[in-house]
């Protein structure tokens, strides 16, 4: 009896004391947002403010000296890829600064931040370690998520429905329709098909548009070649002959969803904590009502990944664990004047609201927020016809000359962006927006300084700082 029930109390206060001192808690940062949205240099500029003590003064942790020291260790996935940060840094604050080489697939890198609690219990407690793993992966991917519910039938119709009046899809169209006669399965004809459909992804992207899938069309990695990859969307076939090419193409398809997108979710997706999503808005608006309009739709299959009680199979990989936090971030804020900063969070909100009225992700606690993760600008105002208008300026990526911009305005409120093209949307940014392509500027750190960006300290805030 009694010395039992003591021995088993020692045993868990033992226990306890083990754990306190072994316990180093993991948050799983999760890194997403379509191609070119800013992943990469988000992810390098992130790490270098944090190892090097740059300027971070709204993480509260950082400014009142909690971390003491934050440090790259070996992650602990051994066959996931790692972030290639020293090479992205290098070519960001090299000599002949340039951007690095953007996301292609999935990399995780672990950094470790000593933290050493201030205030009342700082005198009590010793330094803790945290480990935060970030976890870099394509958007597209996440798009993927919507072909699970839908068989190759349904999926063709709807993509073809949908690209059905885009100048960029015409030459795939036709190439679709003539495959209608195609009786006899043949490889070439298949790889062509699929190489159509993938050229004009290609070009899809170049026009501006985001729904970009099957994600692993632009961004195939090892998988390239692949059957599973070697699909492509055909017209709707009655009675289509058992071993002729539209049955191949369904088979495929459905290895896709089975061995490509089944297998990222369950093993990288559903083990995130917190998660932010970049967004390049600036990009779609200057692109047109018909970009900002497509980026809204696609920026809402996106976050219905992050609705797990929607979808069976994702409720099952996830079995009641949740996304803690999201953060929707529409990146290269340094493009305009800080005036327009409150506009851009302002339409971040209106793009992801459609989506978040639906449910409130699942409990998950939000934010929108403009920011730079490298800060290629500085900001000035110039008199022009009379008038003082707000400008940035920086070095251009192409024949490197140094000028001042003014890249356009945004509405006041967002829902003049969002009126949907067909209905007459009217359009913004259309300045120098288009020749805007800065190159990252020249920088010398000292110790003790990080690349200069905008808001990625409160972007850090939101995300970690709870738990530091
Ligand atoms: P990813 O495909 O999501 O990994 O995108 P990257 O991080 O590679 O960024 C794509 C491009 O966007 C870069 O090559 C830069 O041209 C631009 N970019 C990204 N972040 C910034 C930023 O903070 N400021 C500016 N001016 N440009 C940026």
């Amino acid at each position: 009896g009694d010395i039992a029930d003591g021995l088993t109390r020692g045993a868990e206060r033992l226990q306890s004391t083990v754990s306190e001192a072994f316990f180093e808690p993991v948050i799983r940062l999760g890194v997403t947002g379509l191609s070119r949205a800013g992943k990469t240099v988000f992810i390098t500029s992130l790490v270098a403010n944090l190892v090097n003590r740059g300027r971070m003064p709204q993480l509260v942790a950082a400014a009142d000296g909690a971390i003491r020291t934050a440090y790259l260790q070996p992650q602990p996935d051994d066959t996931v890829p790692r972030f290639d940060y020293e090479t992205h840094l290098a070519a960001l604050t090299g000599p002949a600064p340039h951007w690095p080489e953007s996301t292609r697939a999935i990399s995780e890198l672990r950094l470790s931040l000593r933290v050493q609690p201030s205030g009342l219990l700082s005198g009590f407690q010793g330094p803790r370690t945290v480990h935060l793993d970030i976890v870099d992966y394509p958007g597209e991917w996440l798009l993927d998520l919507g072909l699970l519910e839908k068989s190759y039938a349904q999926w063709s119709e709807d993509t073809l429905k949908r690209i059905a009046d885009r100048p960029a899809a015409a030459a795939y169209l036709r190439q679709a329709e003539e495959a209608r006669e195609t009786k006899e399965w043949e490889e070439p004809q298949a790889k062509a098909l699929a190489r159509g459909f993938t050229d004009y992804l290609a070009a899809a992207r170049v026009a501006g548009f985001s729904d970009l899938t099957p994600g692993r069309f632009l961004l195939p990695g090892e998988m390239e070649g692949s059957p599973a990859l070697t699909f492509a969307p055909l017209p709707p076939e009655e009675n289509a002959p058992r071993k002729g090419l539209w049955r191949e193409m369904e088979r495929r398809y459905e290895a896709y969803k089975r061995q490509v997108v089944k297998p990222f979710f369950r093993d990288h997706f559903a083990r995130i904590d917190r998660q932010v999503v970049l967004v390049d808005a600036l990009e779609a608006i200057n692109s047109g009502p018909r970009a900002v309009e497509d980026l809204r739709r696609t920026l809402t299959d996106i976050l219905s990944a992050f609705r797990p009680g929607r979808n069976a199979f994702l409720s099952q990989i996830f079995l009641g664990k949740r996304v803690e936090k999201i953060l929707f971030a529409a990146t290269k804020a340094d493009h305009l004047h800080h005036r327009q900063h409150p506009r851009l969070t302002g339409i971040m909100e209106a793009l992801v609201a459609d989506a978040k009225s639906r449910a409130d992700f699942a409990g998950a606690e939000t934010a929108a927020m403009a920011v730079a993760s490298l800060r290629a600008t500085t900001e000035d105002s110039v008199e022009h016809d009379g008038r003082t208008l707000d400008v940035v300026r920086g070095a251009l990526l192409e024949g490197g000359k140094r000028a001042a911009f003014h890249p356009g305005e945004l509405p006041e409120d967002p829902a003049r962006l969002l009126v949907p093209a067909r209905e007459g949307a009217e359009r913004w940014l259309d300045g120098d927006y288009a020749a805007m392509r800065f190159a990252p500027q020249p920088i010398t750190l000292k110790p003790g300084e990080g690349p200069p960006h905008i808001r990625l300290d409160r972007a850090a805030q939101f995300l970690i700082g709870d738990r530091l």
